[in-house]
């Protein structure tokens, strides 16, 4: 099984749901770079200060800090048990960063899974997702919906929406993801690494597809 990848595709494309499976079914380590900006910014840490106004607005964290901040993560990146990147690398810039650092440990991507899916899709499954600002449970108000609409389950307490998932916001991120994340996926194709996945899918079948295409 390949175990070097990369998930590529929109914001609410799903990738976040695959990775936590993959996980869990092969121990492919999960690196999510969005995850670990927003810990960044709730930490106040110095990267968090400063990623802290594109988060919210859902633009792109400048490739400077990006770079430094992943560098770190990728250093202890498990090459033989495998990570699956996931919102890392989004400008051809990261991409072609990436390549040098996993070069320099004889270790390069092996597979880049791009799950491609349309704004209608994405705009349905993103504004109805809520968390939980205590636990991080994520729930959806169709697919997954808490046992009392707006409490978690567990903490009992009201679910919170990420600033970056409101509508407008969301529309801003894929019109990004079009013009700056897109041009990966030729990148990727030239170096005959590149499977398309459709994210409209349902969860199992994007899995099965998935491994299929790892396997
Ligand atoms: P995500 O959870 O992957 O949608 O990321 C949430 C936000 O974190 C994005 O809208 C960006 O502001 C920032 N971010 C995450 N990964 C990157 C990256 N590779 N380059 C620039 N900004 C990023």
């Amino acid at each position: 099984m390949r175990r070097r990848l990369i998930l590529l595709g929109p914001p609410g494309s799903g990738k976040g749901t695959i990775a936590a499976r993959l996980q869990q079914e092969f121990g492919i380590h999960h690196i999510s770079s969005g995850h670990l900006l927003r810990r960044e910014v709730e930490e106040g840490s110095t990267v968090g200060q400063r990623a802290r106004l594109f988060l919210e607005k859902g633009e792109l964290v400048p490739d400077g800090t990006v770079l430094t901040f992943m560098r770190g993560w990728m250093k202890s990146a498990p090459l033989e048990s495998g990570f699956m990147l996931d919102g890392f690398p989004r400008t051809l810039n990261q991409g072609k960063a990436l390549d040098v650092w996993l070069a320099e440990r004889g270790a390069p991507v092996e597979a880049v899974i791009l799950y491609a899916c349309d704004l209608k899709i994405i705009l349905d499954r993103i504004t109805g997702r809520w968390s939980c600002p205590k636990c991080g449970r994520v729930y959806h108000v169709y697919s997954v919906p808490p046992k009392v609409a707006g409490i978690c389950d567990d903490c009992r307490i009201e679910l919170t929406q990420r600033a970056d998932d409101r509508e407008p916001v969301v529309r801003r991120r894929f019109g990004i993801y079009a013009r700056q994340t897109k041009p990966l996926a030729k990148y990727y194709e030239h170096q005959g690494k590149l499977t398309v996945v459709d994210a409209a899918l349902s969860p199992d079948e994007r899995f099965a597809k998935t491994v299929a295409a790892l396997n």
